[in-house]
């Protein structure tokens, strides 16, 4: 996701992360949000080292430096923010042991990532704040809040719910209205930690959002099958799918 100044940011970082980054072009990244630790949410995350990697500076580098690798400069990575919950984060820490705000004794990257479990924060010109959701356990999603822009383009807002199987009350109220709610819906089945498509379109009903993009949907049926169910403005989501501010 892109803020309207530039700044760059990903929400969770599933396991073909790298080749999505390939594929679309993402060679900028400020920081990361997660949702939760479960797998399919974070497979990727050591990729994120290569944009420590980009992100760096090039300081000089000459033979006789412990560091020196052969070139006349080695590059300095810079630590990637990390925004998640505190048990998400020490999950992280579980799963990648290795992660850490510096870079290892030889020069090597780990990633180099600090951690923040503030539940709400900006990312250049957009707000950020935590939802809370249930998920077979407390988990969340992230209401994002565009400040920037012409005046009668009013606060852009999306709300990013990927995994759950209730919004509470609190959570139902603070996203009423938004301008676009991404949506966890896995099938038309009931599901002990997912939203079923019932329940999808029922919240989204009390949601009342100007439109709606389902995600998280499992191979039940197909992306023709998901069009012709849903209603006008409820949409399945694709790899690929650009929003655009005030679009
Ligand atoms: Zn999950
Ligand atoms: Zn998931």
């Amino acid at each position: 996701m892109t803020a309207d100044d530039g700044t760059a940011f990903l929400i969770d970082t599933p396991p073909e992360m790298r080749l999505a980054c390939v594929e679309y072009g993402i060679d900028k990244v400020d920081a990361v949000v997660i949702t939760h630790a479960h797998i399919d949410h974070v497979a990727g995350f050591d990729d994120v080292r290569r944009f420590n990697t980009l992100n760096g500076t090039r300081v000089p580098c000459a033979p006789g430096d412990p560091l020196y690798r052969g070139l006349p400069y080695r590059i300095e990575g810079k630590p990637m923010t990390c925004y998640a919950m505190p048990d998400t984060i020490e999950q992280l820490h579980r799963i990648f042991p290795y992660i850490s705000a510096e870079g290892g004794e030889n020069g090597l990257f780990r990633p180099m990532i600090e951690f923040d479990p503030s539940g709400s924060f900006t990312l250049g010109s957009v707000a950020v704040e935590r939802l809370n959701v249930e998920h077979g356990f407390p988990c969340c999603g992230y209401l994002l809040r565009e400040a920037s822009g012409e005046e009668e383009a009013g606060v852009r807002t999306l709300a990013y719910i990927s995994d759950c199987h209730v919004l509470p009350d609190e959570t139902l109220g603070r996203i009423h209205g938004v301008d676009v709610l991404v949506l966890n819906c896995l099938r038309e089945r009931p599901h002990p930690t997912h939203l079923s498509l019932s329940e999808s379109l029922a919240y989204i009903g009390r949601v009342a959002p100007k439109k709606t993009y389902l995600i998280h949907m499992c191979h039940d049926i197909s992306h023709a099958e998901w069009l012709a169910k849903l209603p006008a403005c409820v949409k399945p989501a694709y790899d690929g799918l650009e929003l655009r501010a005030c679009s």
